[in-house]
C-alpha cells in the first residue's frame, strides 16, 4: 500500500549541481490523482531560471571536467547512474505513483526496465567513430568528427516522466551533451527525486544536468527559444509539439518530436482469439488509455465482429478499477483534471456522432471503485473511420471499433489518419504478419502483441506522430553532428579566386 499520510512535500530544483528554489519565490501545487488533494510544493520558475539552467549547462558543455571526459569515462558514470536506479527503482516507482496515478504494477516495471538504457548507451558512448574519407585529391587526408550538438532541452509530458526522460537523457549523455530538462508542471516530482537520488550521487559535473520546473508556457517557451539551445527533444500532444517546433525553427534547433497517435489495432478473423482480445484490453486500458501508443482503434474483420465484441466486453468488465498503490488495481485515475473533461467531453461527441456505446461512457464512482477523477472503460462499436473519435486522440479508456472487410480494406482504414505512430496486427498467417507490417504508416508495428518498447528498438512516429527517433543506435545520432575535417599535405597553390574541386 502506498504511503499517502506526509502532509505537503517541498521540492527545490537543481541547477549547476545545487538545489535552490524558483528566482521568484514562488511554488506551484501537484495534486495526487487518487485523492485530488495537493501532495507536493514545486518551484515555480520563469524565465530567469531558465537563462541560470541554459547557462550553466553552456558552461558545463564549454569547459570544466565534462568535455574533459573521455566517452569511456562517460560511459562509466553512465553505469553508475544505471547502478544507482536499480537501488531506488521501488521508491523512484512509487513517487510517480503517488504523481501521475500510474499503476504500481506498471511504475515497478517501468523502473526496473530504465537502468539498461543506461547500460546500453553507457556501453555505445565509446563506440561513436567518426570516419576516414578516401576523398579525390590524393593529397588531402580527410575525414569526419562525431561532436555532441550541445545544449539539448527536453521537454517531457505527465503520463510517463522517467521513463521518457531516460530516453532521452541516456543517448545525449553518450554522445556528450549536456542537457535542461523540463518535466509537467503536474508531474516534477518523481524527475526531482531522480535528481537527489541518482543524478547527483552519480557525481556529474555541475551543470551537466539541469531541471527547471514550471508551466509550459512559461518555463517551456524560454527554453524552446533561448540562444544557447542546441536541440530540442520533445514528448506531449500534438498542438504543443507544433508550436514548440515552430518556436525552435526560429532559432535553427534541432528537434525531435514524439507525438499522439490514433493507433489501429487489426484483427483478423485467423487470428488466436483469446490473445487478439487481451491484446486490445491492454491496447487501449493499460495505464487508463493515457499512452502515445494506445490502440485506441479497434479494427475487426467482419466475419469476427459480433463474437469479439462479445469476449472483448466481457473481459473489460472484469478491470478492477482502484488505489493505483495497490499492486491489483488494472485501471487507476486520469492524471489532469483537464485531462478527464477532455475524456468525457470525446464520449459525450461520440455519443452524439451515433456510435454505440456498448461499456462504460461516463465517469466510475466510488461504488465501482473510482473516484474522483475515474473514467469506466469504454467501448464504442459502429464507429465509421470519419467520425472525430475515430480521427481524435482522446488519450483515454475510450476504444473506437471499426469493422473491415479484407486486407486491403484495413489497410486504407489503418492509414486513413493524419497520425502514424503505432498499429497492432492479430493474425496467425506469417505472410500476412510481413505484408501488414510493410503497407502499414506507423513507426512500429507489433504483431500477435501490444505495447512493447526495448532501449534497443528504435521509436518515434510518421506523418503527425512526431519527428526523429527515440531508442536503438539511430537515437545517439539525434545528439551528435559531423564535421569535415580537411588536412592539406601538399601545396597550397591554386587560383586563390576559384573553389577548391578536384577536376
Ligand atoms: P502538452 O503537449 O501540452 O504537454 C507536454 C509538455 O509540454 C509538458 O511538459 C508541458 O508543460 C509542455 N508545454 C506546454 N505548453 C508548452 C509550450 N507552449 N512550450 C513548450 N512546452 C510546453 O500536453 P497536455 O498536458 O496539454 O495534454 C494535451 C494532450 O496531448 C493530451 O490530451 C494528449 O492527447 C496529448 N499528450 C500526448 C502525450 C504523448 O506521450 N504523446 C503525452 C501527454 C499528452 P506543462 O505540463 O507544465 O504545461
Amino acid at each position: 500500500m502506498l504511503d499517502r499520510t506526509t502532509k505537503l512535500v517541498s521540492y527545490q530544483t537543481y541547477i549547476d549541481g545545487k538545489w535552490v528554489d524558483a528566482a521568484s519565490g514562488k511554488t506551484l501545487q501537484s495534486s495526487d490523482p487518487y485523492t485530488g488533494e495537493p501532495w507536493a510544493l514545486i518551484p515555480e520558475c520563469d524565465k530567469t531560471d531558465v537563462d541560470r539552467a541554459v547557462e550553466a549547462a553552456s558552461r558545463a558543455f564549454d569547459s570544466g571536467p565534462w568535455p574533459q571526459m573521455t566517452p569511456t569515462a562517460r560511459g562509466q558514470a553512465m553505469r553508475r547512474i544505471a547502478q544507482l536506479i536499480e537501488k531506488q527503482a521501488q521508491h523512484l516507482g512509487e513517487i510517480e505513483v503517488r504523481d501521475n496515478g500510474k499503476l504500481i504494477s506498471e511504475m515497478a516495471a517501468q523502473t526496473r526496465y530504465m537502468p539498461e538504457w543506461f547500460y546500453y548507451y553507457g556501453g555505445l558512448a565509446d563506440k561513436v567513430q567518426g570516419a576516414v574519407v578516401p576523398v579525390d585529391r590524393p593529397e588531402h587526408f580527410n575525414y569526419i568528427l562525431k561532436e555532441p550538438v550541445g545544449v539539448c532541452g527536453f521537454i517531457i509530458p505527465w503520463n510517463s516522466p522517467l521513463m521518457l526522460t531516460a530516453w532521452k537523457l541516456a543517448p545525449a549523455l553518450a554522445a556528450g551533451c549536456t542537457v535542461v530538462i523540463k518535466p509537467s508542471e503536474f508531474t516534477s516530482a518523481s524527475l526531482l527525486e531522480f535528481m537527489k537520488l541518482v543524478i547527483e550521487p552519480a557525481e556529474l559535473p555541475p551543470g551537466v544536468v539541469n531541471v527547471v520546473t514550471g508551466y509550459g508556457p512559461v518555463v517551456g517557451e524560454a527554453l524552446v527559444t533561448h540562444p544557447k539551445v542546441a536541440k530540442i527533444a520533445f514528448t506531449g500532444g500534438s498542438v504543443t509539439g507544433a508550436r514548440v517546433n515552430e518556436l525552435a525553427a526560429k532559432s535553427f534547433k534541432k528537434v525531435s518530436l514524439e507525438l499522439g497517435g490514433k493507433s489501429p489495432n487489426i484483427v483478423f478473423d485467423d487470428c488466436n482469439l483469446d490473445d487478439a482480445v487481451s491484446g486490445a484490453v491492454s491496447g487501449i486500458f493499460a495505464a487508463t488509455g493515457q499512452t502515445c501508443i494506445a490502440g485506441s482503434r479497434l479494427l475487426l474483420q467482419e466475419s469476427i465482429h459480433d463474437k469479439f465484441v462479445e469476449k472483448l466486453v466481457a473481459m473489460a468488465k472484469t478491470a478492477r478499477l482502484g488505489d493505483p498503490g495497490l499492486a491489483d488495481t488494472q485501471v487507476g485515475p486520469v492524471t489532469t483534471p483537464a485531462q478527464y473533461q477532455k475524456i468525457l467531453s470525446y464520449i459525450d461527441i461520440a455519443k452524439g456522432e451515433g456510435a454505440n456505446c456498448v461499456l462504460g461512457g461516463g465517469p466510475a464512482g466510488q461504488e465501482e471503485g473510482g473516484g474522483k477523477y475515474f473514467v469506466k472503460p469504454t467501448i464504442f462499436t459502429g464507429v465509421d473511420n470519419k467520425m472525430r473519435i475515430a480521427q481524435e486522440e482522446v488519450f483515454g479508456p475510450v476504444l473506437s471499433v471499426i469493422k473491415f472487410k479484407d486486407e486491403d480494406d484495413a489497410v486504407r482504414i489503418a492509414n486513413d489518419i493524419a497520425y502514424g505512430l503505432g498499429a497492432g496486427v492479430w493474425t496467425q498467417s506469417v505472410k500476412r504478419a510481413h505484408t501488414m507490417a510493410r503497407r502499414i504508416k506507423a513507426g512500429t508495428v507489433w504483431v500477435n502483441t501490444y505495447r512493447a518498447v526495448s532501449f534497443l528498438m528504435p521509436f518515434g512516429g510518421y506523418k503527425a506522430s512526431g519527428l526523429g527517433r527515440e531508442n536503438g543506435m539511430e537515437a545517439i545520432e539525434g545528439y551528435l553532428q559531423s564535421k569535415s575535417v580537411w588536412i592539406n599535405n601538399g601545396p597550397a597553390g591554386g587560383n586563390p579566386f576559384v573553389m577548391k574541386t578536384a577536376s
